[in-house]
């Protein structure tokens, strides 16, 4: 059985501590006692705490302690008053890569390294790090390893990095290495590269960059060449464009700050300098007590200055659709509901289901559209490929080729998720009771849990297919006990039994044991 492949160790055959990844503890145990002879700290204490260490490892995501000898230290910096320093570990820590299924290093990685008088202090100091771990809600720095330095033979324990390697200050945000001193420095060494002609406003500008608290709002100067498509003032003041270069923020996943280009903004004209400052503290107050007041507050993106009128301009963040002016249905997500049914109404001549009503009901339900996440669709039958019957009567899985149409939170735009698994529903007979078919996708779309993503026909049969998201279990064809996770309870149970039946049965007591197990799994990432 094949299915036996993926949840049991080739090299060792026993059940994956974590099935999904394929990763088995004891095979990592096994490595690492074998290794157990090609590193020493030199003194056995040590030796020994970092060997229990690493057989008490979990979990795949578990750190594995190691000795890391000092010459794998690059840039090591002076030690601040705590005792702490930051350095480059050349080898790095070695991680379960979830896609590659196997431990590797990541190189050259920042560290912190926390020096210590006498051996003993390691490994109280070990024990009270794992503690404060165990309780914390903050962000607690992984413990990598330990060390020695050669010539003073002190100890060091090795930190994940909470210092910057630039200026070896604590960072302001440790979760996304964000060091507020280095965005500061930055922003100095960068005031001689722009002006606004005026030194008020530039000092204003200045101070506001130096006073930077959160990663993600910086205001700047922004010469007014930067803004395309200008549309008239509303009412309030109010016009929209787009600007060129764009805001400036702190990109969380490759840690570091990047433009994003052809942002719409507001820009709001005001008539003297004085109002300029005072329209900005006021803001400024509005954001230290939005908390309370709730709803969603324009950012200020900074200054600018129209070349004709020499007035000064606000530029916001946008509350206006950039299509049609409106104020946006969600100011959060820059979604305007006017403008996405006006799409889907110019798309309606560009398919059809071949079948009035259905065409009518589809059309409806998009003209209906509430949430930017619902739409529904007439899915043409040659979008699916690798399509598979499951368990149950008329379920297939099926790989649609363009994918639904998601709306994507960053890039603030509906995306197709191409190749996206989903799950077929065959009606028989469908083509006879229409009422039935649109009665079950409105019954989908109202109860979201599996979504509904549209319709499609069998070309051969005839019969309608209601398309889902995957969302029934191949095995079994049952719906997941979990749909975001994949996971089905009875299967994973189930698979247990038969395979500790087939490879270890006999043995009365290890019968129980699984038994006691089944009874007890609840969550997919239950330690089996
Ligand atoms: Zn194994
Ligand atoms: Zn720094
Ligand atoms: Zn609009
Ligand atoms: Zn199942």
């Amino acid at each position: 059985m094949s299915f036996q492949n993926d949840i049991i160790c080739e090299s060792c055959d026993k059940i994956y501590a974590n099935i999904d990844y394929k990763w088995c503890r004891q095979c990592v145990i096994n490595n690492l006692e074998k290794n157990f002879t090609n590193w020493t700290s030199g003194n056995e204490k040590i030796d020994n705490f970092i060997q229990i260490m690493q057989l008490k490892i979990k979990g795949y995501h578990d750190i594995i302690v190691e000795w890391i000898p000092y010459n794998q230290f690059n840039n090591v910096k002076k030690t601040n008053e705590d005792g702490l320093t930051t350095a480059i570990w050349k080898d790095g820590l070695l991680k379960y890569d979830e896609k590659e299924r196997k431990h590797k290093r990541i190189s050259n990685m920042e560290v912190s390294l926390k020096c210590l008088n006498n051996s003993q202090n390691v490994i109280n100091e070990f024990s009270n790090e794992v503690e404060t771990y165990q309780y914390s809600i903050d962000h607690i720095p992984e413990i990598y390893g330990i060390s020695q330095h050669p010539d003073t033979k002190n100890y060091i324990i090795v930190f994940e990095s909470n210092y910057c390697n630039e200026c070896g200050e604590i960072y302001a945000n440790i979760d996304y290495k964000w060091c507020k001193q280095c965005i500061i420095n930055n922003f100095k060494k960068n005031f001689m590269n722009w002006t606004s002609g005026n030194e008020k406003i530039d000092n204003f500008i200045q101070i506001m960059q130096l006073k930077i608290k959160r990663y993600n709002v910086i205001v700047e100067w922004i010469p007014y060449n930067q803004f395309n498509n200008v549309k008239k003032p509303n009412e309030d003041g109010l016009a929209i464009a787009i600007w060129k270069d764009g805001l400036l923020i702190y990109d969380e996943k490759e840690r570091k700050h990047k433009r994003i280009p052809n942002i719409g903004v507001s820009l709001k004209c005001l008539n003297n300098l004085q109002n300029v400052i005072n329209e900005f503290s006021n803001e400024v107050k509005a954001h230290q007590y939005s908390i309370v007041s709730k709803g969603h507050i324009p950012e200020i993106f900074g200054i600018s200055q129209h070349p004709d009128t020499k007035n000064y301009i606000i530029v916001f963040e946008s509350n206006y659709c950039n299509e049609c002016g409106e104020i946006y249905t969600e100011i959060g997500y820059k979604w305007c509901i006017q403008c996405q049914i006006n799409n889907l109404k110019q798309n309606f001549t560009n398919w059809t289901s071949g079948n009035e009503k259905i065409d009518d009901f589809i059309q409806e339900m998009q003209l209906k559209i509430e949430k930017y996440d619902d739409i529904v669709e007439w899915i043409p039958y040659n979008q699916f490929k690798n399509v598979k019957k499951i368990g149950k009567d008329g379920f297939a899985t099926a790989i649609w080729k363009n994918g639904s149409l998601k709306f994507n939170y960053e890039e603030i735009n509906y995306k197709r998720k191409p190749n996206e698994e989903v799950t077929l529903k065959c009606l028989n007979d469908s083509q006879n009771v229409i009422s039935d078919l649109l009665n079950e996708v409105k019954a989908y779309f109202i109860n979201l849990n599996p979504i509904v993503y549209g319709i499609s026909q069998n070309p051969d049969t005839k019969n309608y297919i209601i398309v889902l998201n995957n969302s029934y279990c191949k095995e079994c064809g049952e719906i997941y006990t979990e749909i975001d996770l994949k996971w089905c309870k009875q299967c994973q149970i189930n698979n247990l039994k038969q395979n500790f039946s087939n490879w270890i049965s006999g043995n009365e007591k290890i019968d129980d044991f699984i038994q006691e197990m089944q009874l007890k799994i609840e969550k997919y990432d239950d330690i089996i």
